[in-house]
């Protein structure tokens, strides 16, 4: 039987919880070597949040030291592939079994509704470490093709120690994309987790030695941006960055790479997702998966569907059936109230962000069809309700910039050429998708729009089975799948001749 689940006792939760901010270096919480802290207010309710530490360069070099001591020890990488599936599945099992926790703690940190933290962070977070820990022991290398008297061996071996910067608005999801595979594969990680969300990955971190994760295979150090990761980005010890995160750090993630050791980068980045809606398509899908797929997380999704591009002659029923599916289903309330669809955004900062780009479209001559304004201000939180811009073009800033807000931009088409075009103008090459009846069409707009993942006649569906990754600004190299592997790891061959 499902367990009835109230604000009260998500309430109880919180008030029992211990807050472990310090980082987690060599298998030991550690507080900075500098004894710095910071603080940030909590998106749900704008109080002050709990105490973490403030990492430094001294900090990601104590990490880094720890990862590659792991590493040059083969305490990990050269255990045996049972062994490090059995760590790895434990692992995933005390995730699922600490899931109320660590659906507050992400909660807490980042204001996405509780039930949404247990049922959707948590459990693709335990399912991605054990996807990845099942693959272990089923990775085979290879003999080439050779004259005769010789064999050559490609092996394929983990690259050393891998520094992951990552975003806050899927923290333990993305962390698990990137530990998952670089663990797996015989790495040793650190972690710097957003500022903004760090308690989920402090715990991660915990629970995996209590799995058996030997000390210093998975590091996690916390901090801001430039004090933190730069460090970790520019260390001449680390051999990868695995970064998801905006396309302008991206962009000087690259530049550190070129800067310091020539280390390989992987980025996963922004996105202004197009969602194309044809007359013959069934409305009633399209309108709920436009809201689900452009408000879910309060828009904070990199391949939120942002962009609707819609043929005039529907523009007007869809943009009606949209309001209705959010009115009735998606439901805006505080993150602790089981019933919440949506929550809070991450901070003042971002509110008064997504709020100057609203402003913009107003100006700019687009017309709000319903919602996007500034809701629940008396609770202290960062609330936005979901809302609808129409008689946009393109080339208006709204269209263009990347909100991370729950806001939609929708632009009319006449033509399939027109909507084609407006679908591939821009920056971005995360996902997209068409909607429409002839079957034709559909697979025509697949192949054609520009995106890592497109989708037809729904949106968001997903699984680990499947890569996922951007073309264009929005980065290369890709999460989940079998392929993930393959980032964290090289060729090696080795030739032997014999009589
Ligand atoms: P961000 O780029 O501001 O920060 C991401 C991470 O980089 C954080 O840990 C931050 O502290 C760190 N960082 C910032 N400046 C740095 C620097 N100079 N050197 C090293 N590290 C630095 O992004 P965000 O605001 O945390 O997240 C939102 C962005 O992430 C959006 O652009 C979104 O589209 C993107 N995102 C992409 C994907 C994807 O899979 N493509 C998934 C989620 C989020």
């Amino acid at each position: 039987m499902s367990k009835a689940y109230s604000r009260d006792y998500w309430e109880n939760v919180l008030s029992a919880l211990t807050l472990e901010g310090r980082h987690f270096v060599d298998g030991k919480h550690r507080a900075s070597i500098s004894g710095e802290t910071f603080t940030r207010a909590r998106p749900m309710d704008g109080r002050e949040g709990p105490t973490i530490a403030r990492g430094g360069a001294a900090d990601i070099d104590a990490a880094v030291r720890s990862g590659r001591a792991a590493f040059e020890s083969g305490v990990w990488r050269r255990q045996d592939p049972l062994e490090k599936k059995r760590i790895m599945l434990k692992w995933a099992d005390l995730i699922r079994a600490h899931g109320e926790e660590l659906a507050m703690l992400e909660t807490l940190d980042v204001g996405k509704p509780i039930m949404a933290s247990l049922n959707v962070d948590v459990r693709l977070c335990a399912d991605g470490i054990q996807f990845y820990g099942e693959m272990i022991d089923k990775l085979y290398d290879e003999i080439a093709p050779t004259g005769p008297n010789a064999r050559a061996l490609v092996r394929k071996v983990p690259l050393g120690v891998i520094g992951v910067i990552t975003p806050w608005n899927y923290p333990m999801i993305i962390d698990a994309w990137k530990l998952g595979p670089a663990i797996a594969a015989g790495n040793s990680v650190v972690l710097k987790p957003a500022e903004q969300s760090s308690l989920t990955a402090i715990r991660l971190a915990s629970l995996a030695v209590e799995a058996g994760l030997p000390e210093g295979v998975f590091n996690v150090v916390t901090g801001y941006g430039e004090e933190t990761g730069k460090p970790l980005a520019l260390h001449m010890d680390v051999d990868m960055i695995a970064f998801t995160g905006s396309t302008e750090v991206g962009k000087l993630i690259m530049g550190y790479a070129a800067q310091s050791n020539v280390k390989r980068v992987a980025l996963e980045l922004g996105g202004k997702s197009p969602l194309v809606v044809f007359e013959d398509a069934d409305l009633d899908a399209a309108a709920s998966a436009v809201a689900w797929g452009c408000f879910y997380n309060s828009g904070e999704t990199c391949h939120a569907s942002t962009r609707l591009i819609v043929q005039r002659s529907v523009q007007d029923a869809l943009v009606r059936k949209i309001e209705a599916v959010t009115k009735s289903d998606i439901a805006l309330r505080h993150p602790l109230d089981p019933a919440a669809q949506i929550g809070a955004l991450i901070e003042e900062a971002h509110l008064e962000k997504v709020l100057s780009l609203i402003a913009s479209g107003e100006k700019e001559g687009a017309r709000r069809a319903f919602g996007a304004e500034r809701v629940m201000a008396e609770s202290g939180g960062y609330y936005v309700s979901p809302g609808v811009f129409v008689d946009m073009t393109n080339d208006m800033r709204l269209a263009r910039q990347e909100i991370f807000g729950p806001v939609l931009a929708a632009i009319a088409f006449d033509t399939e050429e027109e909507a084609l075009a407006i679908a591939n103008d821009t920056i971005y090459g995360l996902a997209g998708a068409v909607f429409t009846r002839d079957m034709d069409r559909a697979h025509r707009f697949s192949e054609a729009i520009h995106a890592g993942t497109v989708w037809i006649n729904t949106y968001d569906m997903s699984n680990f089975a499947t890569p996922f990754g951007g073309f264009k600004q929005s980065g290369f190299g890709r999460d989940r799948s079998v392929h993930a592997i393959d980032k964290y790891c090289d060729y090696k061959t080795i030739w032997q001749q014999f009589g």
